[in-house]
């Protein structure tokens, strides 16, 4: 035995997303199959140990049988799908605060023993007030308590983070140093991402893993600083938000496109509505799971009165790959704007309904939201959109979120 092992001993965790939980424990190891479950697990010779602590989704409790055997009991979890259960083993530590919600619930972070810094503590304690805080914010945003334990795990992974119900999982690599900001501003990004996933993935989990976006496109909406401009133009991939190659491997476009999207949702439709939409979505499938269907259909009952065109316009954005590039041309004999749409890569028939905002610098006319429709121009007479008569008091999209191209094809005068 080294030295090393001796003083840290070993640690597992374990990493199920998205189906090897099968090879630990046989069951129905898709996302829709949810299941109580009631662990228990015996820890035999050195892992037998005091030192030794097991985790796993909720609270659990040693028993020591004798020299060699200790047993740990776990309360039995709610029905989770199999990729969100897991089990830890290894010398841990942990530092619990009060949550500023609920003053009965503890919010603790486990590290492993070897973590050797007297300022770890002080850390954890403004970790714990940065996780208390946000928790408190997004239950009031969802209307909804998960009833999850707030539990971190920081860990060695070469994952940023994972959602592990009741046990969120955050990289040790990403843990803040003390009076270092831009360390926790780093460290808070994946804090809140996982800690948002209690609600999108965990609480209401997709049927498959073609819908992936409703559990990571809905959490970095939810956990990204609103206001946030999305870089689009860096954006050359082809492939769809939805696709049931996600089963494999989740691509970068289902996080920053999706998350972009939906913040242009929220434009079209507005944020109390928006808010309305995910309420709805997570008390209707509460520990449940639920398909892209199920979502708009909820999006069409909240919107059907006012904004009639927003399921359309997001199934175009969510099944498509690629954004458009919208041309704004100004037909100066007829006093008009002409406005016009092709994908910025990839397969040229593809079409999108686009909303987009005009408004008169002058305030001679108030904002408007217009659609781009899939198969023709959009034709808009000057006089509608400014009472200045100058294209130049004319802006498109201002302080707008949108994931697409302008290409504006003329001078203003
Ligand atoms: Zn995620």
């Amino acid at each position: 035995m080294d030295a090393n092992f001796a003083k840290y001993g070993r640690w597992i965790h374990t990493l199920f997303e998205t189906s090897y939980a099968r090879q630990l424990f046989p069951c129905f190891d898709e996302p829709k199959f949810r299941s109580a479950f009631k662990l228990q697990l015996w820890l035999y010779a050195e892992y037998a140990k005091p030192s030794y602590t097991a985790l796993s989704n909720t609270n659990g409790i040693p028993y020591k049988f004798n020299e060699n055997l200790t047993i740990w009991t776990f309360n039995d979890t709610p029905s989770l799908p199999t990729y969100l259960f897991t089990i830890a083993i290894g010398k841990f530590d942990h530092y619990c605060c009060s949550s500023e919600l609920d003053m009965d619930q503890n919010i603790c972070i486990w590290k492993l023993v070897n973590v050797e810094n007297h300022l770890w503590y002080n850390v954890a304690d403004k970790v714990c007030d940065q996780a208390s805080i946000f928790q408190a914010n997004t239950e009031n945003y969802v209307g909804i308590n998960t009833g999850a334990r707030l539990h971190f795990l920081i860990i060695p992974t070469y994952l940023n983070g994972m959602e592990n119900f009741g046990l969120l999982i955050v990289s040790e690599r990403l843990w803040p140093r003390e009076n270092n900001k831009y360390s926790y501003i780093a460290f808070e990004k994946t804090l809140k991402h996982e800690m948002a996933h209690q609600f999108f993935g965990n609480l209401v989990t997709m049927e498959w893993w073609n819908d992936i976006w409703l559990s990571e496109s809905l959490t970095c909406f939810l956990a990204l600083p609103k206001l946030h401009q999305h870089r689009y133009d860096m954006d050359l991939s082809e492939d769809s938000i939805i696709d049931k190659r996600w089963a494999e491997k989740i691509p970068r476009i289902v996080y920053v496109k999706g998350a972009a999207v939906l913040s242009m949702l929220e434009n079209v439709i507005e944020p109390s509505n928006m808010r309305l939409l995910l309420q709805v979505y997570l008390s209707r499938y509460y520990f449940q799971s639920a398909s892209t269907k199920n979502f708009v259909e909820i999006l069409k009952q909240v919107t059907r009165d006012f904004r009639e065109e927003a399921p359309e316009f997001l199934m175009s954005w969510l099944t498509q790959g690629s954004y458009p590039l919208v041309f704004i041309n100004y037909d100066q004999n007829n006093q008009q704007f002409i406005l016009s749409q092709t994908p910025k890569v990839g397969d040229i028939s593809r079409r999108w309904l686009i909303p987009i905002w005009i408004d008169c610098a002058g305030g001679t006319v108030n904002e408007t939201l217009y659609w781009i429709p899939k198969h023709s121009d959009l034709v808009i007479k000057l006089d509608e959109v400014t009472k200045t008569n100058q294209t130049a008091a004319i802006t498109f999209n201002n302080n707008r979120i949108v994931y697409y191209g302008i290409v504006y094809k003329y001078v203003t005068e």
